[in-house]
């Protein structure tokens, strides 16, 4: 199964992409997780996207189309991928259609996750990461077992700098801007579905696995 999950940061796209990998056993393909190893890497890529991240601005398509096609190329990806975070721009979409051709593949599904900015920027401050192995938490929905203390790794947890209030805003507008118009391309090629993002972790993956089973349950 080949997926996309849209949405705003702060949606819940990583989240939910990480319970469905185990669920259908295809790996997440996360645009924002690979930055951000290059930027930890200090990789020449890595070095030029921190300055788009930490600005909250969309890194270039080419450099981002790239690395997923590379990523795409692996044989772990034969029997499915979800994308999340990926892609964002309408360019980027045109570029996935095309790449996923080549290989003799398409996307079977997109689900939009949709929640309201207040919801979001409440969210987002209090989203803490995993600096060893990238878990994430939230303060007040996932609590660590002991504070500012990864639960898998015992690793130290931190705010990442485009989680910042004043980022925030600019991602947002981004996003409505760049890659909400990923709405209406993916609806008018019959492959969207949309869900409603607020609510419990499992109550929202229920939902996401009613849509891409088709259950006449969820909100088209
Ligand atoms: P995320 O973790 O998905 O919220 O991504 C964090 C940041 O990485 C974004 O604000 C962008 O600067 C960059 N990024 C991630 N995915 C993409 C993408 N598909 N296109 C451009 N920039 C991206």
């Amino acid at each position: 199964m080949n997926l996309i999950l849209l949405g705003p940061p702060g949606a819940g796209k990583g989240t939910q992409a990480k319970i469905l990998t185990k669920k259908y056993e295809i790996p997440q393909i996360s645009t924002g997780d690979m930055l951000r190893l290059a930027v930890n890497e200090q990789t020449p890529m890595g070095i030029k996207a921190k300055e788009f991240m930490d600005a909250g601005a969309l890194v270039t398509d080419e450099v981002v189309v790239g690395i997923v096609e590379e990523r795409l190329a692996k044989t772990d990806c034969v029997n499915g991928f979800i994308l999340d975070g990926f892609p964002r721009t309408v360019k980027q979409a045109d570029a996935l259609k095309h790449m996923l051709q080549s290989f003799g593949k398409s996307v079977d599904h997109v689900i939009s996750i949709a929640v309201d900015q207040e919801e979001l920027l409440g969210r987002i401050s209090g989203r803490r990461t995993c600096r060893n192995c990238g878990r994430g938490f939230h303060l007040l929905f996932d609590p660590p077992r002991t504070a500012g203390k990864c639960d898998e790794c015992g690793g130290e947890l931190y705010q990442r700098d485009d989680d910042s209030a004043e980022t925030m805003r600019k991602r947002l507008a981004v996003y409505e801007e760049q890659t909400a118009p990923l709405i209406s391309y993916y609806a008018k090629e019959s492959l969207l579905r949309t869900i409603d993002g607020i609510g419990s972790i499992e109550n929202i993956q229920q939902s996401l696995l009613c849509a891409i089973e088709g259950s006449k349950d969820d909100h088209p």
